[in-house]
């Protein structure tokens, strides 16, 4: 253990589980030192993610649904009065109704297409702007995106507008909140076996194509993003902001599949 994080404060929001990307990372942080709030989506994850927050000694664990903005108020309040400045927002918060993340994205509903660009990619820039009035001394701020931002994944269709987004949304949070010593970024993860993630149609053959091919032949690991979001988070990325770090086994540079494992 050593100290990379200690007298760091920060809030984690998007654990369900013990498979949530942002508990791969709360435990990271935690592990070199940093103190965590967390913030839960209604009462059924709240039982689940109380426990995880206390094996890490946290005690601030919230309500929040981003797409009710009192809650999100509520939320920095409460960090406002109990700990008056935070170094570190993590953001892995994304939702799409599940019946069009199959098929084409050319008949994804006006209705879905809203909230999931509101829940998936707005509220970065909300929670972003209610968090840089805590960071006086400067801070950082991460979130989670996906590959099927920049180009085509089967079904992931409207999920991968909003990515493109968010990603968007970092350089110009990043370009907003520089001269105040405030850094945006993004992970950029391959596919790990979530809550999230068994939303998507056919996720499992994207997990088994990926492992196949990624030039480092396995899945990514919820401690592979925890990992990466420790530089992102800490002092060790001071000159780093507005970037989109893969995470992903190095998928994203191959243009052909591995010839070994063709028919995976
Ligand atoms: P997860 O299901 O463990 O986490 C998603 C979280 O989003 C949950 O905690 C859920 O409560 C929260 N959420 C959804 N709607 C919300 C709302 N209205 N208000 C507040 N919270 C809400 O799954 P995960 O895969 O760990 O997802 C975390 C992030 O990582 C997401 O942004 C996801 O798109 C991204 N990501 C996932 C993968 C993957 O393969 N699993 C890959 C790249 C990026």
């Amino acid at each position: 253990t050593d100290a990379l994080m200690a007298g760091r404060r920060g809030l984690v929001m998007g654990v369900a589980n013990d498979h949530s990307i942002a508990w791969g990372i709360a435990r990271t942080l935690a592990a070199h030192g940093a103190e965590l709030a967390f913030t839960y989506q209604g009462e059924a994850f709240g039982r689940r993610v109380r426990p995880l927050a206390q094996s890490l000694g946290a005690d601030l664990v919230l309500p929040c649904d981003v797409e009710q903005i009192e809650t999100v108020d509520a939320v920095f309040e409460t960090l406002r009065q109990r700990w008056s400045t935070i170094d570190f927002v993590v953001h892995a918060v994304a939702f799409s109704d599940k019946s069009e993340l199959k098929g084409r994205y050319a008949d994804t509903s006006r209705s879905n297409f809203v909230r999931t660009m509101v829940i998936s990619c707005f509220s970065f820039t909300e929670i972003t702007r209610r968090a840089a009035e805590l960071m006086p001394d400067g801070g950082s701020l991460l979130t989670l995106t996906y590959a099927g931002s920049t180009r085509v994944m089967p079904n992931y269709n409207v999920m991968g507008v909003a990515k493109a987004g968010l990603e968007a949304s970092v350089r110009y949070l990043a370009a907003d909140y520089g001269p105040q010593g405030i850094r945006v970024n993004a992970i950029s993860a391959g596919p790990v076996r979530t809550l999230a993630g068994s939303g998507i149609n056919d996720a499992r053959r994207m997990y088994n194509f990926h492992k196949a091919h990624a030039p480092l032949r396995r899945a990514t690991t919820i401690d592979d993003v925890g990992g990466a979001a420790l530089y992102l988070l800490s002092p060790l990325s001071a000159g780093v902001t507005g970037e989109v770090h893969f995470v992903d086994s190095g998928f994203h540079v191959i243009s052909m599949p591995n010839p070994e494992r063709l028919a995976a």
